[in-house]
Order: structure tokens, then sequence, then C-alpha cells
């Protein structure tokens, strides 16, 4: 009774102290990087919604009824496009109309040149602080064409936000710069990071091409152990979405080092590694820096 009693207290005063509810925008976005990067954006005007959560496999995922509920009530949608969220626009259909923004428009497209994808965009974007402006002034757009109201205070939160990541990539960008240039080589299970490689002036050279494609097939495992052998190439990364074995196993036949685990499709959960977008680029930049220019 007396708990009751308190209980009640504790919500009327909770009730009591609470700040005058803002006029949110419903935010979805179709994985994690999105959601924080129009956090950022929204600042307190929005409530962003990630249909897939931190960790998960973005390609090819299959939203449960779950899913759905937490999408309904959006007001606009976010998501990359360029063939990279193959359920995304079935997803969409559940919702009603909710206008969608691909945030990869304006993307200078690099081609896959391997396996059953070739020919297609890579469709890894985001994965690139050269390309990161366009993400964000396509959500910038987009969250001023939903509630123009604050457009300005979009605006203004992009522009802190590139700046912020601008300064960011000057020293990664530097340091391997400064690598002797047969020794800059990015090579991974999935060929997720050529435009941070187009960006840092990185060879690129991955196991498969695209994690909706078989992952470390005999004849991919092959190829890239040639691959490297012929280069000389010191290090072989891997992806937190993916199994790091046929990367482990590639290492271990020609004897080169395993780099250890690039981040590129998804955010961990706050207390891991890369909770945020920035986080994301600059741990992966650092890994791969540090990749290269160990000795072995
Ligand atoms: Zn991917």
């Amino acid at each position: 009774m007396r708990f009751l009693t308190l209980l009640g207290l504790f919500i009327t005063l909770s009730l009591g102290a609470a700040q005058p509810v803002l006029a949110q925008i419903k935010v979805l976005t179709s994985f994690t990087v999105f959601a924080d990067m129009a956090r950022n954006v929204a600042g307190e005007h929005a409530e962003v919604v990630s249909i897939t959560r931190e960790g998960a496999e973005i390609h090819m995922f299959r939203p449960t009824p779950g899913d759905i509920k937490r999408g309904l009530g959006a007001d606009v949608a976010l998501w990359n496009g360029m063939g990279l969220e193959t359920w995304f626009e079935r997803y969409l259909e559940n919702l009603g109309n909710v206008k969608a923004y691909t945030l990869s428009d304006g993307v200078e497209p690099i081609l896959i040149t391997e396996d059953a994808y070739q020919g297609r965009a890579n469709p890894h974007g985001w994965m690139s602080p050269g390309n990161a402006n366009i993400y964000i002034d396509n959500i910038v757009t987009a969250l001023s064409e939903t509630d123009p109201a604050n457009a300005d205070a979009y605006a203004a939160n992009g522009e802190a936000y590139k700046a912020e990541i601008a300064a960011t990539f000057a020293p990664i960008r530097a340091a391997i710069e400064a690598l002797p240039e047969d020794r800059r080589w990015l090579v991974t299970s999935e060929a997720a990071f050529s435009y941070l490689a187009r960006d840092f002036g990185l060879k690129e050279a991955s196991i498969w091409a695209i994690n909706a494609d078989s992952q470390g097939s005999p004849q991919q495992v092959r190829r890239i152990i040639d691959l490297i052998n012929e280069n000389n190439i010191p290090v072989i990364f891997s992806e937190s979405t993916v199994s790091p074995k046929p990367a482990e196993q590639v290492a271990r036949e020609t004897g080169i080092a395993y780099g250890g685990v690039l981040y590129v499709d998804s955010l961990s959960t706050p207390d891991g590694p890369v909770p945020t977008y920035l986080d994301l680029l600059k741990v992966t930049s650092q890994t791969i820096v540090t990749g290269l220019t160990a000795q072995p």
C-alpha cells in the first residue's frame, strides 16, 4: 500500500517535472549507420528508428512483424539504394505512404569487378569520408522537406557534422600517404571498401564481392591467395558482420598477418567499439593504418 502511494507520488512528480513535449517527426532508416547520421542532423527534432539492429546483416534481412510495427507512423524513410537493401521496398509497402529518400543519390558509383555482381555499382557508398558529405546533404534535404519549420536547424547541424568528419580524416589520410606505394593495399572479405580505398589511394581486393554472394568458396580463396603472393600484400582484414574464417584461412596459407575486424554495414551497441558513424569510419581507418604499417 505504502509502495503504491510512493509509486503514485513518483509518477506525479515525474510528469510534473517533464519538459514540454517537442513536436518530433519520426525518421525510419534501413540500418544503424544512417540512424546515427540522421540523429546528428536532426538533433532534438526527430525520433529516429533503425529497422535493422546493431550487428545485423543488412543485405538480405528478413523483417519480422515486430520490425514492421516499429516502423509504423514514420514520416520519412532513409535508405541506401544501389542494390544494397534487397528487402527494403517490400518492407516499406507495409507502412502505407511513407516517402523514402535514397541517400546514395549523387555518389559516383564504383563498379564491382568480380563474381556474380560484376558490372553493378558497389553499394557501400557511405564508407568514405569523401562521400559522407553527399549522404549528409541528402539527409538534410529529406528532413527539411518533411519538416520545413526546422530546416535551418537541419542545415546548421549538417554543416557542423561535415566539418567534424573532415577534421577527423585529414591525419589518417596523411598516415596512409606516408606508406611506401607497394604496401598500399586493402584486402578484405567482402569488397565493401571500394570508396574508402579510393579516398585513401589504396588498391583494393577481396575474397568475395558482396555478402549476398557465396562467401569464401575454394575458387574465391585460391584467387586471393594468388593475388597476395604476386603482390607481396602484407595483411588481410575481415568485416564485423561476416565470419572471419575465410580471411584467417587466407592469412594462414599465405603467411601474412590477419589485421582484424573492419566495420562497415552496422554500428555496434553503445558500449561497443563503433557506436557512431564517425567511430565506424575512424576505427576502421585506424585498423587499416595499423595493419599496413606493422612490420612483418
Ligand atoms: Zn555489405
